[in-house]
């Protein structure tokens, strides 16, 4: 079929880009998919062009899923490829060379307008009418408060420093920096300080943004030339929250950007707030400015807890819910679930909706009979299963890691990879090797020997144990 971006309604690609005006916002919708054009539209391929690698990472990394979620209904069989397209000029490498659209009218600013369902999509080439734009502040969670954070050695520190920055705004410490692993309540505490802070100021202007929308405001920004009217909005808050800056790695215009309104806000004794599920000094990609400024107030981290604090996390949670169960059922999921209370409470829902669903006592043997099987024994995991968690956790690609590449970027994780695999599994050398993409059994044992030496250093002790806890729960 003919080359085509401008089509709605039509084909499979009309009825998906309906489908995604309805799901993503304005803004996303109009950054990401419009700039789409449409290869191939067949009943069995969906093949599109994005017009610079940078667009096809980032929908790649951040929309594909909901692409193929909102394609499998409207065709069943379809596969969906995404690649480079670039119709006029050369390929661009990052988004400070994004394409410039043409300039917007002056007058319309930003606003929070309703999204106009019939607007007629322009050419990736050649928008008549640049999108308006709409600068929110993300949904926020009305649960999560100091009162409903459960403090213990794990996190006390954090929830007193994300407290008196609730108190004393742009002077206790600025920026606070919230880091630690998936589901340790980084969003729970950093809400909590814009709830209680507007409870006690009621005018104070508070934004909370994830990094994946800051970089949407801005890409949105450059590329329709709105930027005055995106930092007119972010520069003028009494408390900025960014929540999981460690996306803004690799954007080197979203973190110029975030330098200048840091530093506007900073100098205006304007409170920031950032988290991270890493330290600064692990971001990569990242500009030596702009981590240097992550440092300058506090950095506190959010261990995963105890058991105490977990059953203190679960009683807490099954009162709010009003789940009656006893103790025993309590300790059984906080034995099982170390690392991450969202798994955490995950589990007494399901053992509550069982309960409802199946009209039965919530009882020891219930919960085993529901959960049995979401916690993994150590017997059950896989090489594969193991390179999967060291690619996600080091961000690197499974491709890469059983390549012959040798840089260090790549060796440590493969080293770490085989360490872990020997460790956790009863794989042989020879086997590690071959699930490392056919590596000799002695790369597998000088490997694991390795880093088993290098465990007296702190760094890579972390990094093993980050990872454990990955996959250990
Ligand atoms: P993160 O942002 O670190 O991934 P979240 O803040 O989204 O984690 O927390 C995940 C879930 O766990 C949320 O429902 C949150 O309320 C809950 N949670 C995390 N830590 C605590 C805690 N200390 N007390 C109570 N609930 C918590
Ligand atoms: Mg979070």
């Amino acid at each position: 079929m003919a080359e085509s971006n401008d089509v709605a309604g039509e084909g499979v690609w009309g009825q998906l880009q309906g489908a995604l005006k309805n799901r993503l916002n304005t803004q996303a919708y109009a950054t990401w998919v419009r700039q789409i054009t449409c290869l191939t539209d067949e009943p069995k391929r969906l093949l599109l062009g994005l017009p610079d690698m940078f667009s096809l990472d980032w929908v790649n990394n951040h929309y594909r899923h909901v692409f193929e979620e909102e394609l499998i209904k409207i065709a069943p069989d379809a596969s969906l490829d995404l690649k480079l397209h670039e119709p006029t000029s050369p390929p661009a490498q990052a988004e400070a060379t994004l394409p410039t659209m043409p300039a917007a009218p002056a007058s319309d600013g930003w606003t929070a307008g309703p999204r106009s369902p019939s607007a007629a999509q322009p050419k990736a080439t050649a928008p008549a009418q640049p999108p308006p734009i709409q600068i929110n502040t993300a949904p926020m969670n009305d649960r999560y408060t100091f009162d409903a954070f459960v403090t213990g050695p794990s996190n006390q520190l954090a929830w007193a420093a994300a407290r008196a920055v609730a108190e004393n705004p742009g002077t206790a410490y600025n920026p606070l920096f919230v880091w630690g692993g998936v589901g340790l309540g980084k969003t729970h505490l950093v809400q909590s300080i814009a709830h209680l802070l507007q409870t006690r100021s009621a005018d104070a202007k508070i934004h909370y943004q994830t990094t994946e929308q800051f970089v949407n405001d801005v890409i949105h920004g450059i590329r329709f030339e709105r930027m005055e009217s995106i930092r007119s909005v972010y520069r003028a808050c009494d408390l900025l929250i960014i929540d999981d800056i460690q996306f803004i790695s690799g954007k080197e215009a979203c973190q110029a950007e975030f330098f200048h309104t840091f530093n506007a806000l900073y100098d205006a004794k304007k409170q920031v707030v950032i988290t991270s599920d890493k330290l600064p000094r692990e971001i990569k990609d990242l500009e030596e400015r702009v981590r240097s400024r992550f440092q300058w107030g506090l950095i506190v981290d959010l261990k995963p807890p105890d058991l105490e604090t977990r059953i203190a996390i679960l009683k807490k949670k099954a009162i709010t819910d009003a789940l009656n169960f006893d103790d025993q059922i309590l300790s059984y999921i906080a034995q099982n679930v170390r690392s991450n209370v969202r798994e955490l409470e995950g589990c007494l829902i399901r053992v509550g909706a069982y309960a409802t669903l199946s009209k039965r006592e919530p009882t020891l043997e219930l919960a085993q009979e529901v959960l049995r099987d979401l916690f993994p024994s150590q017997g059950r995991l896989t090489c594969d299963g193991i390179v999967k968690h060291v690619c996600g956790y080091f961000e690197v690609k499974v491709i890469d890691i059983k390549s012959t590449k040798r840089g260090r970027a790549i060796a440590y994780p493969r080293q770490i990879a085989m360490y872990l695999c020997r460790k956790h599994t009863a794989s042989s050398y020879p086997e590690i090797g071959n699930a490392l993409g056919g590596k000799d059994h002695t790369t597998a044992l000088n490997a694991f020997n390795k880093i088993k030496k290098r465990m007296a250093e702190p760094e890579v002790q972390r990094h093993v144990e980050e990872i454990e806890r990955m996959f250990l729960k």
